[in-house]
């Protein structure tokens, strides 16, 4: 199988190349494509290893750089949103794996979808915005989506255990992030530094600021109501403080089937290269002996704001998920860099959705206007 890896230099795309390298021997996985935003170093050790036939680099000046210092290799190195599209669509890859952070993975994804490769989609944002525009387009193609977000990917799998018409709720687990059972006021002046210590997982900064907000979970909920073609009501958000029920459905007969294993984002990027085949994984089994307990709650979106904002935007539907993502993105963005407070996140994401309406069928084209005027118009305080 020939891959493409958008976003290579992350925390999921470095996992899914050590997934290639987990597999060795035992399926033959050919890395032909790999992409970054601006971390030369590590491309180029990337493009030595796994001698990618393309790499792109979002920004010029460092695809530039990258092109000086791979002259040697016969990698060809593009650039820009252009640079991305080429190695989704024409890199001759059968699966694209769509882990860029954020809306800049739309058009690349959708390009992949096109061109008829089967897409391993850990980019929830993508979903968030264009959901239906990206769904018809995959029913059109008839390609595979492949769900690599840990609590999608427990769906699909314990969907196995019963028809569709069978379904009656989704269980979507979530840790609760670093700030679980804290009031509004244990949450005033909270540090970066706290929101990025995540309890059990280790991730990318934007995830890990939106799991600390709770809009991770938000984010979740609408990528679930696409993937698995359900009502917003019929996902119900669960804590799981441990991360060991990664998620779970209920059938009519209220029996609740589940997918557990140890927090590692490499058991879903494993199951999207290799499914319908399982095969020997390198991760730790579970052992429940030594977890003893599991531990589950109810969330607070009351205190947790972002998850109610993400829930009501994709219920009004149209524009106003780009709109709540664009915010939230641009909020966190702003928080990292610590020009704004924690809370202030959730006060711009609602802010920003009630100066919109909710316009319904929207092109990709319009979508990206309205996510780049959102981003100006915050970026400019208003
Ligand atoms: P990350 O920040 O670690 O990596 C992001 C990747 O995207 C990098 O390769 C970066 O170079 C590239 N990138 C960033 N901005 C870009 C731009 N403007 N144009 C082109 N490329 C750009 O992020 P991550 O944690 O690996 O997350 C990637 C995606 O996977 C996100 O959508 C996230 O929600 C989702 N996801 C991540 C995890 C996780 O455990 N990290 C789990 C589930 C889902
Ligand atoms: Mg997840």
């Amino acid at each position: 199988m020939k891959v493409s890896v958008l976003g290579s230099t992350g925390s999921i795309g470095t996992q899914a190349l050590e997934v290639v390298d987990d597999l060795k021997g035992i399926k033959d996985i050919e890395v032909v494509a790999i992409s970054g935003n601006s971390n030369i170093s590590l491309l180029e050790e990337q493009i030595r290893k796994y001698k990618p036939e393309y790499a792109a680099v979002s920004d010029k000046s460092s695809a530039d750089k990258l092109r000086i210092a791979v002259a040697d290799t016969e990698c060809k190195v593009l650039s820009g949103q252009e640079g991305l599209c080429h190695i989704a669509a024409e890199s001759g890859a059968d699966m694209v794996l769509s882990s860029i952070v954020g809306f800049a993975g739309l058009v690349p994804t959708i390009c992949a979808i096109e061109a008829g490769c089967d897409i391993a989609l850990a980019n929830k944002e993508t979903l968030v915005t264009a959901g239906k525009l990206f769904m018809d387009a995959i029913a059109e193609k008839g390609v595979r989506l492949l769900p690599v977000d840990s609590e999608h990917c427990a769906i699909f799998q314990s969907l196995h255990g019963g028809k569709p018409k069978e379904l009656s709720k989704i269980l979507l687990t979530a840790s609760g992030g670093p700030f679980f059972g804290r009031t509004r006021d244990e949450l005033v002046g909270v540090k970066k530094e706290q929101a990025l210590k995540h309890p059990n997982w280790s991730m990318g900064a934007k995830i890990t600021i939106d799991s600390a907000t709770l809009m991770n979970k938000g984010l979740e909920v609408l990528e679930a109501r696409w993937l698995f073609d359900v009502d917003i009501d019929d996902i119900e958000v669960v804590v799981q403080r441990e991360s060991i029920i990664h998620s779970m459905v209920e059938f009519c007969d209220k029996s609740v089937i589940a997918q557990l294993s140890l927090p590692s984002m490499k058991h879903p990027i494993q199951y999207a290269f290799t499914y319908p085949d399982r095969l020997p994984s390198k991760d730790d089994r579970v052992s429940f002996a030594d977890i003893a307990k599991l531990t589950f709650a109810k969330p607070d979106e009351d205190t947790f704001r972002c998850l109610a904002l993400a829930k009501k935007a994709g219920k009004m539907g149209g524009i106003m998920p780009t709109v709540m993502n664009a915010a939230n993105e641009v909020a966190v963005a702003k928080f990292l860099r610590d020009e704004i407070e924690f809370l202030e996140i959730a006060e711009i994401v609602e802010k920003t959705m009630d100066s919109y309406k909710a316009e319904k069928n929207v092109s990709i084209e319009q979508i990206a206007e309205i996510d780049k005027e959102v981003r100006q118009s915050i970026e400019r305080g208003n």
